[in-house]
Order: C-alpha cells, then structure tokens, then sequence
C-alpha cells in the first residue's frame, strides 16, 4: 500500500540549497508507531553536517532534526508507555535491530546490525527517516522518553542528543567527586559536559580557543578557563586531569599537548566527530596508560538515567530559541557561532 500521508517540515533538498518548507511522506504508521505534534527541536552541529553531505553523500530530500521533544497525538496498538497527550522526546537514534547482543544487553546506540538514524536513514520496510525541523514526528516507541514532570519540552529537546551524548560517557568511565575533568570546547555538547560532570561532583576546567566565554565557563561551573595557546597556563594542569572530554576537535588539534595534561590511567574520551583521520603520538598514550574511547549518543537505558539525573540534580542547559518559522535564520546564525550554547526550535 503506498502511504499517502505527509506531514509539512523544512526539507534539505540538495548540498548547498535553501531549506524549503514542504510536505514531506510520513514513514508507514504500525503498531509501535508513536506520532507526536513537535513543540521543541535543538540544532545539533550534525544536522547542519548532514545537509552538508559532510560526513558522506547525503540523501536528500532531507529533514533534519534529533533533539525533539512533543505532545503525542496517535499511538499503535503495541503502545502501552505513551497515551496522547503525554509530552515526550526523541533524540538521534529512530531504530536499531532490537536483537543482537548490543541490542539485548541495553546498547541500542551501538547495535551490531547498524542503527536507523532519526534522519538521513532507512526503515527496514524502505521509509525513510525524518527529523524533527518539522510540525510532526512518527517512530518507533523504543526510541521516545517521557519528558520529566519538572522539565518543560525547551528545556527537555537538547538533552536528546548533546545532553546524553556527554553524559553517556562521563557515567561510563564513573566521573566522580575528587576527579578532575577537563572539557575542549565550549559549545553544545561541551557546555552540557561542563553542566554533568560539575552535577557528578568533579572539579571542571573548559579548555578553549576562544577567551570569550571565560565567564560563561565559570558560570556553567568550572574552576578555571584555560585558552590552549596560553602554554603557561596549560602547563598548570600537566598531569591533573583524570578525564578530558573533547568536544571540539580542529584539524590541527595538538595531541600532545592536550595529552600531556592528563593523569595516569586518565580516560581521553572523543565526543566530537571530525572529518579527518586522528593523528596521536603514541608514547603519548603508552607511559601513562591512558584509555582513548570515543563515544556515541546513548542507549535508551541511558537516556532514561539521564533525564533522571538532570530533574535530580536540577541540571538546565543554556539555550535560545528561535520560532521553527524563522529556521533557515537559525542555521545562518548557528553557522556563524552564535549558539549560547545550544539554538531550539519553537513551533
Ligand atoms: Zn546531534
Ligand atoms: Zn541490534
């Protein structure tokens, strides 16, 4: 049967074309289906890679968008968790296979059949995936969360990709009291990361090329904001950190001196995708045993902890927001480093 219904979105139809308002196909509505009326959608840096084809050809037409939050408007007969009505939210995963081990074992996020992203992918049955740039959203219950009670659907969009894509791992590798954590890069993700690991007790210093959000650094509750070209200052923390978070990764990135920063057995975790190959000197790692992980969104098992966490220790990101009519001035602005620190779309 061909699907007929549509729903209206800001669609990428090519590299380097305006963003059209459009009516675009909804993926086919079955039993797992929960449809929602989009209130929130955070711009992630990925949404603005993908219209880019920057990490590979994209397929458009395209509807980017994966921190959504909503109101659910229709739910499948296999729906029990959601009625309509519920205010919930989506982040960058729409599906995985459900039944390889990473999948059994609460690792969705890293399933071994591939994942389904929220967009710029494929529904086994051959949809394709749209994001959240958009008045509605259809996928699969397993990937939506209730928004927390004491957390409004703004507020709530953003933890959907940069809220647990730092948070994933500075819980993974058990951030605590007493450790000391750096982050590089102040921006979405490393905003959030400065926000979780002050939340987990650690000490948090921002490392950062731009000495214009050193207050900003402070207020979001680091102890410090070194510049990476200030050497003295960066040799003030030679062997302290237990944990570097890199949020931001330049093409130059200087490997060894960040390195060099870190505490023996410290964990260098990469949340940043940059579009080339890394290149790390290896005694740099070797003589003071140091893990290199890198980190992708979270599981929904995650996910969950995550809102918990953030409604407990009342973390709050920074955002803007912007009207979902004015998108195409947002990805102007969000192109031109403005977010503050991360933009959300309102409908
Ligand atoms: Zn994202
Ligand atoms: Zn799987």
């Amino acid at each position: 049967m061909v699907n007929s219904e549509t729903f209206n979105a800001w669609a990428c139809t090519g590299k380097d074309q305006p963003l059209e308002w459009t009516e675009m196909p909804f993926k086919q509505f079955d039993a797992d289906t929960v449809e929602m009326d989009v209130t929130h959608c955070g711009i992630c840096g990925s949404d603005v890679h993908t219209m880019d084809s920057g990490w590979g050809p994209t397929n458009y037409p395209c509807v980017v968008g994966h921190e959504i939050t909503g109101v659910v408007t229709r739910v499948g007969d296999n729906v029990s968790k959601f009625k309509v009505g519920d205010r919930v939210g989506v982040g960058a995963q729409s599906l995985s296979c459900l039944e390889c081990d990473s999948c059994k074992n609460g690792f969705e996020n890293i399933c071994e059949n591939g994942i389904t992203g929220t967009y710029n992918g494929t529904y086994p049955n051959g949809d394709k995936s749209f994001g959240g740039y958009a008045e509605k959203w259809r996928g699969h219950q397993h990937f939506v969360f209730k928004v927390p009670d004491n957390m409004t659907n703004e507020i709530a969009a953003t933890f959907f990709c940069a809220g647990v894509t730092t948070f994933a791992p500075l819980r993974r590798y058990n951030v605590k009291k007493g450790d000391c954590v750096a982050v590089i890069g102040l921006g979405g993700l490393g905003h959030f990361a400065v926000l979780w690991a002050a939340a987990m007790g650690a000490e948090v210093v921002a490392i950062s090329h731009s000495k214009s959000k050193k207050d900003d650094a402070l207020k979001l509750g680091c102890s410090d904001f070194v510049m990476s070209s200030d050497k003295e200052h960066m040799a003030k923390y030679k062997g302290k950190f237990t944990h570097i978070l890199c949020a931001s990764y330049a093409d130059d990135f200087d490997w060894g001196a960040h390195l060099a920063l870190m505490k023996h057995n410290g964990t260098f975790i990469l949340v940043a995708a940059p579009e080339v190959p890394l290149s790390i000197p290896p005694f740099a790692l070797l003589v003071k045993q140091i893990q290199l992980s890198g980190s992708l969104i979270g599981s929904p098992k995650q996910i969950e902890e995550m809102l918990e966490f953030a409604a407990e220790h009342n973390v709050r990101p920074w955002i803007n927001k912007y009207s979902m009519k004015d998108t195409p001035q947002a990805i102007k602005d969000f192109r031109s480093g403005k977010p503050r620190y991360r933009f959300v779309l309102e409908n």
